[in-house]
């Protein structure tokens, strides 16, 4: 008889714990922004180009977030161009959860292309570090025409000391390391390139937690091979969701919102 009162107990205590601690996520919309578009292509290297490669993995990570029960709005689910500003707007009109842009990277220098890979998450921040500054620059390169360098710089240090900092970096760090965790179960010498920050102005004029995800270099050869394989993509996909999840469980856990 105990038992069985235990094993009730156990059963009740089970079925509230899943009431309420479980995956209720219909509430938490993600914005997924796939990076560049239209006449801008992004990095390209041998034929392959920046620009659909990331359509194709946000619409894998679209999929995969829907699997787990979220909202998704993709800013663009085509090849069309956005401005900048339009792309973290549409996540603070939205009200999104978080908002997530997604990137390959390239490097100039002929030499180093297959010396640099590596798979990186950046949150927005000034740096001084000379590695998120170039890869920065190139990401900004096609929006900042027609900012004056005052306007920019003013923009940015508006958002610096914004609280959104902290938890974009927290946020970061878990889409970084489960992506790490879902490719390198099968790419073991995937590179971690680890977790910058950077002064991207996509992310600048966010009100919420928003990252921008390097997925791996279209200039390195196997890494460029890699990218276009949907087992690959669909990791990196599986990898930003459980990343995501994990930060905002643990938010909720934490904040109740
Ligand atoms: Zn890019």
């Amino acid at each position: 008889m105990r038992y069985i009162r235990y094993f009730l107990t156990g059963m009740t205590a089970l079925f509230v714990l899943s009431g309420c601690g479980g995956p209720s996520r219909s509430d938490s919309l993600v914005v997924i922004d796939a990076g560049h578009g239209g006449h801008d292509c992004g990095a390209q290297c041998d034929g392959k180009q920046e620009k659909e490669l990331v359509l194709q993995i946000t619409q894998q990570l679209a999929k995969e977030f829907k699997r787990k029960g979220y909202r998704v709005y993709l800013t663009r689910g085509r090849d069309k161009f956005l401005k900048l500003g339009e792309r973290t707007k549409i996540a603070d009109k939205m009200d999104a959860k978080v908002f997530i842009s997604i990137h390959a990277n390239a490097i100039a220098n002929k030499n180093r292309f297959e010396a640099v890979e590596g798979i990186e998450t950046y949150f927005l921040q000034k740096t001084r570090d000379a590695r998120s500054q170039r890869v920065a620059a190139r990401e900004n390169a096609a929006v900042l025409q027609g900012t004056d360098k005052l306007s920019r710089d003013v923009i940015i240090d508006a958002v610096l000391n914004g609280p959104k900092i902290v938890e974009s970096n927290k946020l970061a760090i878990d889409v970084q390391n489960g992506m790490m965790r879902q490719i390198q179960s099968r790419y073991k010498d995937a590179i971690n390139g680890g977790v910058r920050p950077a002064p991207f102005y996509v992310l600048v004029g966010a009100s919420r937690p928003s990252i921008l995800v390097e997925v791996g270099y279209i200039t390195n050869s196997k890494e460029r091979e890699r990218l276009f394989k949907p087992d690959y993509q669909k990791r990196i996909a599986k990898g930003i969701v459980e990343g995501v999840s994990r930060y905002l469980d643990n938010r909720k856990a934490e904040t109740g919102v």
